[in-house]
Order: C-alpha cells, then sequence, then structure tokens
C-alpha cells in the first residue's frame, strides 16, 4: 500500500504520487502535510535541500485550492528563475489530474507581457520570484490582494540574495487573515525575523539534520600543492568516468578559466556564472540537464538555481569563505535518496579549515589520495571493457558490418579486443605515464623530504621580509605560496624551498630574469658560487616571466590579480 494514502490526500493527487513513483513520503512531507491539510495555520519548516520539501507544501496547497474560481489563491516566492521553473513544473505534474487549476511563473528575464497574457486567463496559484512579482503588482499585472496561501521558499536563500525588502513589500499586500508557510534549509536571524514579524503563532517542523539529502553524502578531502588544483580536478574527473558533477569555484574568472581548460582538455564542461547572459546561462543549464556536460563549473550563486536530482559529484576546487556555503554546495549531491560524494581539493594550509565544517555538518571527512596515472588507467580500461559490453547495439551500422568484418578478417577473439582496448588505453596511458604524484602529506610544509634549497641574491637590504619575498617569489615562478617554504630572509640575499621537482624551472625562470633593470639570480643553495654575482636591485617596475617559459606570462597576470586581497570583486 501507498504510505500516501495516509496523510489525507485526495485521489486525484495520489494518483500523481503514483505516476511519479513516489511510495513514502519524506519526513518533511508526513510531519507538513496532515496538518495543512486539517488546519488553516502559519508554519515554518525547516528541512535542508533534497528533502522534498515541494510536495510537503504542493499537495495540501493543490488539495486546498478551488478550482472553480478563478481568482489567485496563492502565491510561492523562490529565490530564482530556475527555482521558480523547477517548483512550477513540480506543482503542474502533481495536479495533473486536478482540471482547471493554471499555475503560472513569474520570473525576471523573460517577457512580461507573455507572463501576464497567461495571468489574465485566471492562475490560482502564482510561483514568482520577489522582483519580477513586485515589479508587476505595481503594474497591476497580478493581484494578491484575495490570496489565502502565500509560500516562502527557500526563504535562507531568498534573504541571502538581499530580497527582504521586497519580500515586506509583498507581503504587506495580501490579506491579513491568510495562512504564510515558510520553508527554509537554515534558520538565520533574518529568517527568523521575516518569521517574528508576519506570521502569528506558526506551527514548527524541523526534520533532523541527518535526513534523506544529507546523510547519504560522503566529504572527502584531497591535499595537493596549489599550483596542482587543475591536474588534481583532472585525476577526480578520469578515475571517475560516470561522473555528473558541479565544479564550485569561487570565483568567475576562476569559473570561466577552469571550465575553458577542461573543454580544451576534452572533457564534456561548461561554465555558469553571473558574466554570461540568461539566454547563455539557459544554454548550460538545459545541456547539463541532458547529461550533455558532464562537468558544470559554476560560482555559488550562480549555482543556487541547479535543481539536478543525479549529480553524484560536488567538487570544491578551492573552499568558500563562508562555512555555510559549502554546506549549500554539498546539498547539490545526494539529492531524493541518491547518494553522491563531496570532494574538497586542499592546499596543506586550508587543512586547518576542515574540523570548522566537520563541526558544522556533524560529519567527518575522510583524507583521500589521489590515484596515480596507473590507477586511473587500470580504472579506465575496466571502465571502457564494461561499455563495450553495455553498449546497445544501432541497427544503422549494420550497412556497415560486412566490409569491416572483411577488415578485421583472420584476428580471433583474443586479438581483437586486445587492440580494441588498446587503441582507448593509449590516450590514457601516454598521458599518465609521465605523471607524478600529486599528493602532499599532511605533514609541516617544512619538512625536507624531497625539497631543494635555494640561494636568492635579494634580502632586507632591498626592503623584504618572508613574507613579501614569498610573494614576489610566488608571482616571479607563478606558483601557489605553498609551494614554497623556509624562506629565509638576510641582509643582502636570502634562502628558500621548494619541492624538488620545481628546482629546473626555478633555476631556469632566475637563469635570466631581471626587474627594473636589476638581475635577480637564484640559484641551488649547495652551489659553490652561490655568493657570486649579487648586485643591487632597484626598487619598482612589474617582473617580466622569462621568454622560454612556455605559458608563463598571460596565466601569470590572470593567476597573480585573482588571488590576493580582491577576492571578492570576482564574485557573481
Ligand atoms: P527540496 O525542495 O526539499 O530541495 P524537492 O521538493 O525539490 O526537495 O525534492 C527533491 C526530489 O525528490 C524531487 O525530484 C522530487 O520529485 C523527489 N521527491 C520528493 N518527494 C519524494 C518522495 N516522497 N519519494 C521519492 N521522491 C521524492
Ligand atoms: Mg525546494
Amino acid at each position: 500500500m501507498n504510505e500516501f494514502q495516509n496523510l489525507g490526500l485526495d485521489e486525484p493527487i495520489l494518483q500523481a504520487v503514483n505516476d511519479l513513483g513516489f511510495t513514502k513520503p519524506s519526513e518533511v512531507q508526513a510531519k507538513c502535510i496532515p496538518v495543512l491539510l486539517e488546519s488553516e495555520t502559519d508554519l515554518v519548516a525547516l528541512a535542508q535541500t533534497g528533502t522534498g520539501k515541494t510536495a510537503a507544501f504542493g499537495f495540501p496547497l493543490i488539495q486546498k485550492i478551488s478550482e472553480e474560481s478563478r481568482t489567485t489563491q496563492a502565491v510561492i516566492l523562490s529565490p530564482t528563475r530556475e527555482l521558480c521553473l523547477q517548483i512550477t513544473n513540480e506543482m503542474k505534474a502533481y495536479s495533473k489530474y486536478v482540471k482547471g487549476l493554471n499555475i503560472v511563473a513569474v520570473y525576471g528575464g523573460a517577457s512580461i507581457t507573455e507572463q501576464s497574457r497567461q495571468l489574465k486567463k485566471g492562475a490560482q496559484i502564482v510561483v514568482a520570484t520577489p522582483g519580477r512579482i513586485k515589479d508587476m503588482i505595481s503594474r497591476r499585472l497580478v493581484d494578491i490582494t484575495r490570496v489565502d496561501y502565500c509560500i516562502l521558499d527557500e526563504a535562507d536563500e531568498m534573504l541571502n540574495m538581499g530580497f527582504y525588502e521586497d519580500i515586506k513589500d509583498i507581503l504587506s499586500g495580501t490579506p491579513k487573515e491568510k495562512s504564510t508557510w515558510l520553508f527554509s534549509a537554515t534558520m538565520p536571524k533574518t529568517v527568523a525575523q521575516i518569521a517574528k514579524k508576519f506570521m502569528h503563532q506558526p506551527v514548527e517542523i524541523t526534520v533532523g539534520q541527518r535526513n534523506i539529502g544529507a546523510t547519504t553524502v560522503m566529504h572527502e578531502y584531497y591535499t595537493v600543492s596549489g599550483r596542482d588544483r587543475y591536474p588534481a580536478l583532472k585525476r577526480l574527473a578520469d578515475a571517475n568516468p560516470d561522473i555528473f558533477s558541479v565544479v564550485f569555484c569561487r570565483t568567475k574568472r576562476d569559473t570561466q578559466r577552469v571550465a575553458e581548460k577542461l573543454i580544451e582538455d576534452g572533457y564534456n564542461a561548461g561554465a555558469l556564472h553571473g558574466d554570461l547572459s540568461q539566454n547563455q546561462r539557459d544554454l548550460v543549464m538545459g545541456a547539463f540537464r541532458k547529461n550533455q556536460i558532464q562537468m558544470l563549473v559554476a560560482t555559488d550563486v550562480a549555482a543556487r538555481g541547479i535543481d539536478v536530482d543525479d549529480i553524484t559529484h560536488v567538487i570544491n576546487y578551492q573552499l568558500p569563505d563562508e562555512i555555510e556555503t559549502y554546506t549549500h554546495r554539498s546539498g547539490r549531491t545526494g539529492r531524493a535518496g541518491k547518494s553522491g560524494v563531496s570532494m574538497v581539493i586542499l592546499t596543506r594550509s586550508e587543512l586547518r579549515r576542515v574540523s570548522a565544517i566537520e563541526k558544522k555538518i556533524g560529519q567527518k571527512f575522510v583524507a583521500k589520495k589521489l590515484p596515480d596515472g596507473m590507477e586511473i588507467c587500470e580504472i579506465q580500461l575496466y571502465h571502457l571493457a564494461s561499455k563495450i559490453k553495455s553498449t546497445e547495439i544501432d541497427e544503422a551500422i549494420s550497412p556497415y558490418l560486412p566490409a569491416i568484418y572483411d577488415v578485421l578478417q583472420g584476428l580471433d577473439r583474443e586479438t581483437i579486443i586486445q587492440k580494441m582496448v588498446a587503441v582507448e588505453f593509449s590516450r590514457f596511458h601516454a598521458y599518465y605515464s609521465k605523471s607524478k604524484d600529486l599528493n602532499t602529506t599532511g605533514e609541516a610544509p617544512n619538512g625536507d623530504k624531497n625539497s631543494a634549497r635555494f640561494f636568492i641574491n635579494i634580502g632586507e637590504r632591498d626592503g623584504y621580509d618572508w613574507k613579501s619575498l614569498k610573494d614576489f617569489l610566488k608571482e616571479a615562478l607563478d606558483l601557489d605560496r605553498d609551494a614554497i617554504f623556509r624562506v629565509d630572509v638576510k641582509d643582502s640575499f636570502s634562502f628558500f624551498n621548494t619541492d624538488d621537482s620545481l628546482k629546473e624551472k626555478v633555476t631556469e625562470v632566475f637563469s635570466n630574469y631581471k626587474s627594473g633593470g636589476r638581475t635577480i639570480n637564484a640559484e641551488i643553495a649547495s652551489s659553490p658560487d652561490s655568493s657570486g654575482r649579487r648586485k643591487k636591485r632597484s626598487k619598482g617596475g612589474k617582473t617580466k616571466s622569462d621568454p622560454h617559459k612556455k605559458r608563463g606570462a598571460s596565466s601569470r597576470s590572470k593567476k597573480g590579480k585573482g588571488h590576493r586581497g580582491k577576492r571578492r570583486s570576482g564574485y557573481f
């Protein structure tokens, strides 16, 4: 028996439930639906993303609306256009057996004329983003003066996005006796404020932290040196051939850059951020929904509207500044009872932030190692074999088969298999056979094991301390701060360490390095003539890259700006 039958829902909704394949109400549904059906009450429900909140308010709302009347009886507010459309579609699916019910979506970035044309036909339920509906109310294109129900969905996100004033204005234009239902993943002060100001003794329902969404997400981190973030991302993708993921970056610039690199490297990737037009974003989201994009690289704000259930992995290319944001990110996977993985690529210096996040999510991270090249080759081989096995044979190829049989004649089964696999495998093998171990250990950064110590002919006298020298080296070598350690500044010279593997790069960059007419020279510290060619350094002037560094100049200038101090300027 379908457990939805015990909640007091009418036949048309139960029939839709059946079509949707829902067999068991989620916790928030089991708690909200009977209360909302039985009484006219205000309600505050706290439950994480993916717990089925839409049906928790949608089912009772559909049942309580009168289809005979054409006046607008309910307004549902939601933070983004994407969520607005998602709710509208869900509500339409829930009410497909309810004749005469009209649900209209109202959101920015689309024709207001078309939306008001739909409203004129009489919409009992309007699903809206706050900005657009406020605009339409003031132009008298929507009438909310007779609504019985007002639903605030994802209230915390709406308030995060600065819709407080709009929501206040909208609510104050609705009748006092209506019921207000507020749904939110979290209860920050601003949400409590709205509840206090606009609701009367609301029933409070809280669904525990550990709901179908949260418990099924596994949290993992991978420690790498900052300059290896991108190769690490590639390995994570290659080690999970069926990945369907959102990759979160902190800035629009990084988002665009990482997406472009992935595309260049042959992945099905796309970028989603605020510098794209609505049309571009729609195209990307459309392709993602159809699984044509496997890796969607996104900023936090742009990803708010992502409403896709089957996301297998969330990848934190960088950790967000706010811990709260991490929970939003990881909430994009493990939805609707499916399991998911939230992966974090970190540098050693970021390790200390992990425990704060663990506290917040009430779950431990697993420290994982990036697979090495050979492991990835192995994974890809097995993946290829199973793909071959499960591939359905398209009728359309039959005309070509005789000729192909001819070509392959004389090869036995084993040989054909070997050759077929080798064709695919050689690609990965070529890339990974020369690959190195990207993992950095959790040890203190000055662990001397595979590191090289350098001498450099600038020091305190040139105005450097260890921090500013580290910054200078980071820029000059196009490395992350973490890649340079044990910086020891003396009067007219200094020492620093890098990973042993960077020995050649450092030597090369500083073999002919000029800054404002001054030659800056660095070499392996044990070298006998290390105290040789010291000259004075003149101040100022941008550092120039060595011409034979292939990707130096452009990637450095991009990177250098994005890092320090200005992070926020790149936000959505
Ligand atoms: P939330 O708003 O809490 O993030 P949604 O309402 O968007 O969650 O639901 C997430 C997904 O779970 C949707 O695809 C929805 O169709 C599905 N879903 C909702 N309730 C159930 C249920 N009782 N059984 C199975 N799937 C459900
Ligand atoms: Mg929702």
